[in-house]
């Protein structure tokens, strides 16, 4: 039978997926429910600024992620992180402090209490643990401490997740920190162990670096819908619904041998009403953080100085935000020259009521904690957007692994159809570029 595919969904997923399968010469149509492509990946200039909504940028952390930029490297530039952006801030006691970078930074930092630093000294020989429902946070205590867990784990986790270590399960959250424990008994042993092993040409690609689009990160998602055919790409799709139909699924009285989905858990329901609520219930109870998310542009920066990543506040600091990014510094050309461009963040699991705030209120915090952690008397940027995210970020608890099996129960139960997107393989952009890749060849070969 020959394949003709749907996909759901125009983000970065779903366009990735569109992008590979084409090129294996396999028709695909998308159906996107809102006006425009790119999904919370969105980017817009103003008076020298270039400012993101959604991700503020990428990992080069697999080779999908590496391989993708590469095929389309005609079409767009690719940047990649200044090297102070190699410097990461914690907010600690009123100040900010470097995390370490290095052994004998990591003897010295204040971040981390003396007990901690001799017990990490026997982290090797700790034994593994068991429970593969461990959180994030039990998992760092019983390993190094809780001193690691506040001022290196918790705001790392906000980074990524915007999420709470008591509530992410390592395995499904930070599936290589897991493997490490779970293949070497330890993450020191694990590393050394690691580092030892010669590396391939495709490992040596792999360089962990931050990158992002000149012109901003959306330039990624328009070039993707440019060489799929924008003729593909159906936008305004609200209300859609796919029926199944002599096993073929069929979409305004289109018919397709294959349905991706890359939606969120809560739109699968309405999405797809030929799934029972007890097949779906595993899966749309997956939780996401909300998030607010403030662009903050200054034409000419008198404030701290910024040469680094960006800033993480740890929970046990109290403050209201959860960090900030120094985006004109990681990235040049985002602020005009002596200018500035920060995005600030607020709310995530560990405090949503902060984004059920009025704007207004939501202002003010972000005056208080802006200007005492970047040495501001006052608060008068020259641009500020304020976007709101009811479900930001999915957040992989312990319900993980029944959201799994009930997803490949449907995937098995209806031949055809693939529940992608972000509720399963991962968070972060390189992730989901590389679960489209997969998917797309797993199409392409079978
Ligand atoms: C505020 C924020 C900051 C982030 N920061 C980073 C970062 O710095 N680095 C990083 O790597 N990752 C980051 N992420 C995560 C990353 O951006 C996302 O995981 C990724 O962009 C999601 O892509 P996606 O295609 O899976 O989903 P989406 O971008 O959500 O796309 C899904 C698409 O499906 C459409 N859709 C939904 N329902 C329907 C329906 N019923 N019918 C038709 N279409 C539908 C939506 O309109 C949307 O366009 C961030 C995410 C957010 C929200």
């Amino acid at each position: 039978m020959t394949k003709n595919i749907a996909i759901i969904g125009a983000g970065i997923t779903g366009l990735t997926t569109a992008f590979y399968l084409k090129k294996a010469g396999i028709p695909v149509t998308i159906f996107e429910k809102s006006h425009q492509i790119g999904g919370v990946m969105q980017s817009f200039t103003q008076d020298g600024f270039v400012y993101e909504q959604g991700p503020n940028s990428g990992v080069l952390s697999n080779i999908e992620m590496v391989n993708l930029l590469d095929d389309l490297k005609d079409d767009l530039k690719p940047e990649i992180g200044q090297p102070a952006a190699k410097k990461r801030l914690i907010w600690q006691n009123g100040h900010w402090e470097a995390l370490p970078s290095g052994l004998w930074s990591a003897v010295k930092t204040p971040l981390f209490t003396w007990k901690d630093k001799f017990r990490i000294l026997g982290e090797p020989f700790r034994p593994k643990g068991t429970n593969p429902d461990e959180t994030v946070a039990a998992m760092v205590k019983r390993r190094i401490g809780s001193s690691f867990l506040d001022y290196a784990i918790d705001p790392f986790i906000s980074g990524i997740y915007a999420g709470n270590p008591n509530y992410l399960v390592t395995k499904y959250a930070l599936p290589k920190l897991y493997q490490l424990e779970q293949d070497y008994g330890s993450f020191i042993r694990g590393a050394l162990k690691k580092a030892k092993i010669p590396k391939t040409a495709d490992d040596k690609r792999i360089t962990k670096e931050i990158f992002s689009i000149k012109g901003g990160l959306n330039n990624l998602p328009k070039v993707l819908a440019k060489k799929i055919g924008n003729s593909q790409i159906y936008l305004d799709q609200k209300e859609l619904t796919v029926s199944r139909e002599n096993e073929q699924f069929k979409i305004n009285n289109q018919s397709f041998t294959h349905v991706i989905s890359t939606v969120r858990a809560d739109s699968l329901s309405g999405l797809f009403p030929f799934l029972k609520s007890e097949e779906l219930k595993n899966i749309t109870n997956l939780k996401y953080a909300p998030v607010v998310e403030i662009g903050i542009g200054y034409q000419d920066w008198k404030g701290a100085d910024i040469n680094a990543f960006g800033g993480l506040v740890p929970m046990v600091e109290h403050k209201n935000i959860l960090g900030l990014l120094f985006m004109s510094t990681i990235f040049p050309g985002r602020a005009p020259q002596n200018g500035a461009l920060f995005t600030l963040f607020i709310g995530g699991s560990k405090r949503p009521e902060l984004t059920e705030m009025s704007e207004s209120k939501l202002l003010d915090i972000v005056k208080k904690d802006f200007t005492e952690m970047m040495q501001l008397t006052d608060f008068k940027p020259d641009m500020i957007h304020v976007k709101h995210y009811n479900k930001a970020i999915a957040q992989y608890g312990a319900d993980s692994k029944a959201r799994l099996e009930a997803i490949n129960r449907i995937e098995s139960n209806y031949k055809g159809l693939i529940l992608a997107g972000s509720i399963r393989d991962g968070v972060g952009i390189a992730d989901r570029v590389k679960q489209a890749k997969t998917i797309a060849d797993r199409l392409s070969r079978s």
